[in-house]
């Protein structure tokens, strides 16, 4: 049996929950995975080391990990992780550099994998209208969607490696710029609820705004929203040329159910649709549909949520 990898997600510095879910899907490959954490200080690694399935942590370390670069990164890890099956996040990021990973070693790349059945890997196709299945018949680099597979717990205690490596930088960061935002990104939530062009304003964001307070969601988007509003950033945008995300709860408000913007969403567990439309394609693929204007169905949302919240 070859090894399986897993490369830890890092953001902010820290090591993102996303991680433990990568271990329980390399577990479904077989055996018990090496976690590699890129890392500019080794100390970050040790949260890594309690994740339970875990059989060894090692801090990859070196300055080529300040800021992302596909090329340095790659090189980097290639030059300390073993022969295997690599997985990754499916980020965007996490896939930029499963794809390079994969083509220094001369192996496959899957991405967007949503379920492991052995050697076998679904994973979404043509903007989520299709699933396909691959059979790996050798080593791989793996993308896998978040949320899809349960977190491995905590508790382990396996050992920690600090592994000095170095990558060669194709291109050199001078600065990155970041969108101030006080709120959770969607990329990151368990639960979603997003706007559309039905919102009428960006100013009735904050009715939206207000129920994910409620319910610790982050705020989404459609890109009709994001196009006609300069108010609503592109990094709230959901859909095929925005953010894929596979929260827990989905809830579209104003929002159609175009083709692009279900390819971003339509893998969350459950989907709320509120649409004065009856005929909207949206309600094809909400498990809950409320036919209602949003400035009736909202307040009544969130009245009740705040009393389950209370
Ligand atoms: C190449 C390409 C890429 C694209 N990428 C994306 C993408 O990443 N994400 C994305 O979202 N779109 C994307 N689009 C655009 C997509 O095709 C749709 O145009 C867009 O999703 C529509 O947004 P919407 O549903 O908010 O607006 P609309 O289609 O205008 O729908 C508004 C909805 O609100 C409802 N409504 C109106 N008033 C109310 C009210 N008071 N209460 C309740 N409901 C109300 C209406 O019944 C309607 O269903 C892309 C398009 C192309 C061509």
């Amino acid at each position: 049996m070859t090894e399986t990898i897993v490369i830890a997600e890092i953001a902010k510095g820290t090591i993102h929950a996303t991680t433990s879910e990568l271990v329980t899907a390399a577990q479904a490959l077989g055996g018990s995975p090496i976690i590699i954490v890129p890392c500019t200080d080794a100390s970050v690694a040790d949260a890594a080391a309690s994740i339970q399935g875990a059989s060894k942590v090692i801090a990859a370390k070196s300055d080529v990990f300040n800021h992302y670069d596909a090329a340095g990164w790659a090189s980097a890890i290639d030059a300390i992780a073993p022969a295997g099956t690599i997985l990754t996040s499916a980020t965007p990021q996490s896939k930029d550099l499963a794809a390079r990973i994969a083509a220094r070693r001369n192996i496959s790349v899957v991405q967007d994998v949503v379920a492991i059945d052995g050697n076998q890997l679904t994973s979404p196709v043509y903007s989520g209208k299709a699933m396909q299945t691959v059979a790996l018949s050798g080593p791989a680099v793996i993308s896998v969607r978040a949320n899809v597979f349960d977190a491995a717990p905590s508790g382990g205690s396996c050992d920690v490696a600090v592994v000095d490596t170095t990558g060669n930088m194709a291109t050199a960061v001078q600065e990155f710029m970041a969108r101030a935002s006080q709120r959770l990104d969607v990329a990151e939530a368990n639960i979603i609820i997003s706007g559309g062009r039905g919102m009428g304003s960006p100013d009735n964001f904050v009715h939206l705004e207000a129920i994910a307070d409620t319910i610790g969601a982050a705020v989404g988007a459609s890109r009709a929203a994001v196009d006609t509003w300069e108010a609503i950033p592109h990094s709230m945008q959901v859909g095929q040329t925005g953010k894929t995300v596979n929260p827990n709860l989905y809830i579209a408000v104003g929002i159609s159910g175009a083709i692009q913007h279900l390819a971003g969403m339509r893998s969350s567990k459950y989907i709320v649709a509120i649409n004065k439309d009856a005929d909207a394609p949206i309600f094809q693929h909400a498990d809950y549909g409320i036919v209602a204007t949003w400035e009736d169905a909202l307040p009544v949302l969130q009245s009740t949520l705040a009393g389950m919240m209370a």
